[in-house]
C-alpha cells in the first residue's frame, strides 16, 4: 500500500457510522392496543409505531439518518422504482429470550447479501456497521413490540428503492433506505406440520446471469403466477428447477431446500448464481456438520429426488428460510408428477436441526459459534 492524498472530489462515500436522528410517533398505538396485537400477531400484518429512513444522492452519498413514525412514503409518480423496479430487500428477526433481552441472528450475513444485493441492482452500498444500527435504532425505539411468546419475533424488514423522478433507463441518483418492523406470531401455531410443494416446469424464477442471487422484489413478482398455481393444487410453496436445463433444482420462491440421504448426509443444491444464498441455509449447513453430517452442496435433478423417495435414500426433505425457519416438505405435486406421501410426518432430522437453530436462535442453547448479536444494549 502506498500513501494516497485525500481526494476532494465528490464522493459517494460518506463518513460512517451514520449519525440517526430520533422524532418520537405523536401517534403511538396505546398499550392495550399493542398488546392485543401482540396476543396475535399474524405475519406482515401489523405494523410498529416508528421506521428507519436513509437518503441517498449521487452528489451527497447517505446521509439524513432518521427514526420517524410509521407512515406512508412520498413517491413521485415517476420514481424509478415504480417503472424499472430497481429494489432489494433483506429480512431477519429480533428474538426476545427468556431475560428479556433481545438478540438478532447473524445479521452481517444480510449487511453483506444486501451489498451484494446492491451491487446486482446498481444500487449504492450501505456500510454494514450502518445497517446492523439501523436494526438498533428499530429495537431501540420499538422494544415494547417484540413478543415473548415461543418462537414469536418482531420481523425486520430493510429496504432500498430508487426514488428518482426520472424515466430515463439507468441506475439511479436518488435513493432511500428504509426500516420496518412486523411482529411475527409462531410460524407454526398448531406444531410444526409438513406442507406439500408445486413444481412449475413452465416458469423460472432466475436465469444464467440474471437476478436470482440477490435479494429483490423482481424475482418475487416473477414468482408469483407459479405460487397462484401452487395454492390451487393445494400447495404451500413453488419450487423451481434451473432456468437453464429445466432438470435440476433451484429453490422454492422463497426459500432454500434440502434432502437428507440416509440418517448422514444432507444435500442440497449448490449456490449456482441463480439460488438465494439463505443465512438459515448456511447455519443448517453449519449444524448439520456438527452433528457429524457430511453434507454435499452440488446439483439436484428432479430424478434423483423422484429415485431416492422411492428407493429410500432420501429419507426427509425439507425448506429453511428465516420466516418459517425450517419447514418439512412431504409432497411434490406437479402436472403429471407426484413425490412422497403427502401424508408423510416431519423427518427427525429435519425437526432436530429445526429445534437446535431454534435454540440458539431464543437463548436456550448456548450460542457456540458466536452467531448472535445483541439489539438491545
Ligand atoms: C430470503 C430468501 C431465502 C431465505 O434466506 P434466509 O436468509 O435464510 O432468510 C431463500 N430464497 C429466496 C428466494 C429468498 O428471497
Amino acid at each position: 500500500m502506498t500513501d494516497t492524498a485525500p481526494t476532494e472530489t465528490a464522493s459517494t462515500e460518506t463518513a460512517y457510522p451514520l449519525q440517526f436522528s430520533l422524532v418520537p410517533s405523536t401517534d403511538q398505538r396505546a398499550e392495550a392496543d399493542r398488546e392485543s396485537i401482540l396476543a396475535d400477531p399474524g405475519f406482515g400484518k401489523h405494523f410498529t409505531d416508528h421506521m428507519v429512513s436513509i437518503d441517498w444522492t449521487i452528489d451527497e452519498g447517505w446521509h439524513d439518518a432518521r427514526v420517524t413514525a410509521y407512515g406512508p412514503l412520498q413517491l413521485d409518480p415517476a420514481s424509478s422504482v415504480l417503472h424499472y423496479g430497481q429494489e432489494i430487500f433483506e429480512g431477519l428477526k429480533a428474538y426476545r429470550h427468556a431475560d428479556g433481552s433481545v438478540w438478532t441472528f447473524r445479521p452481517h450475513k444480510n449487511a453483506e447479501r444486501m451489498q451484494r444485493s446492491a451491487r446486482r441492482l446498481a444500487l449504492p452500498e450501505l456500510a454494514a456497521e450502518d445497517f446492523i444500527e439501523s436494526i438498533k435504532q428499530m429495537v431501540r425505539v420499538d422494544g415494547a413490540w417484540i413478543p415473548s411468546a415461543p418462537e414469536t419475533s418482531l420481523y425486520l424488514r430493510p429496504f432500498m428503492i430508487a426514488n428518482e423522478s426520472f424515466l430515463g433507463v439507468r441506475a439511479a441518483h436518488r435513493v432511500g433506505y428504509y426500516v420496518i418492523a412486523s411482529p411475527a406470531g409462531a410460524y407454526f401455531a398448531n406444531g410444526v406440520a409438513p406442507v406439500k410443494i408445486w413444481l412449475t416446469t413452465e416458469y423460472s424464477r432466475a436465469g444464467r446471469g440474471g437476478t436470482g442471487s440477490a435479494k429483490c422484489g423482481g424475482n418475487y413478482a416473477a414468482s408469483l403466477l407459479p405460487q397462484m398455481e401452487a395454492y390451487e393444487n393445494g400447495c404451500a410453496q413453488v419450487l423451481f428447477l434451473d432456468g437453464e436445463t429445466g432438470s435440476h433444482i433451484d429453490e422454492l420462491g422463497g426459500m432454500n431446500v434440502f434432502f437428507v440421504h440416509g440418517t448422514d448426509t444432507l444435500v442440497t443444491p449448490r449456490l449456482t448464481g441463480a439460488i438465494l444464498e439463505g443465512v438459515t441455509r448456511d447455519s443448517i449447513i453449519q449444524l448439520a456438520r456438527d452433528r457429524g453430517m457430511t453434507v454435499e452442496e452440488r446439483d439436484v435433478t428432479l430424478d434423483e429426488w423422484r429415485l431416492g423417495i422411492e428407493s429410500g435414500e432420501i429419507t426427509e426433505v425439507f425448506a429453511c428460510g428465516t420466516a418459517a425457519v425450517v419447514t418439512p416438505i412431504s409432497q411434490l405435486k406437479g402436472h403429471g408428477i407426484s413425490i412422497g406421501d403427502p401424508d408423510a410426518p416431519a423427518g427427525e432430522i429435519t425437526m432436530a436441526l429445526r429445534q437446535e437453530l431454534t435454540d440458539i436462535q431464543y437463548g436456550r442453547v448456548p450460542d457456540r459459534h458466536g452467531w448472535l448479536t445483541r439489539l438491545d444494549a
